[in-house]
């Protein structure tokens, strides 16, 4: 039986999108903070842009 397509459909992708936070956070090529471009296996272009989301994601949630 090959099946490959209904398969696909069951990505836990909510119980991963549930609880965003810095470490969930997919590398798009730019900071995710500040929209520096940055290296493209990096979120943030620094540790101050990294502290900073942090503390904003404490305060948003
Ligand atoms: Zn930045």
């Amino acid at each position: 039986m090959m099946n490959e397509g209904a398969a696909s459909d069951a990505l836990p992708a909510a119980a991963v999108q549930a609880r965003p936070s810095r470490v969930s956070l997919p590398p798009k090529g730019s900071c995710w903070y500040c929209d520096k471009p940055v290296d493209s296996v990096r979120r943030f272009c620094g540790k101050d842009c990294t502290d900073a989301f942090d503390e904003e994601a404490e305060y948003t949630r």
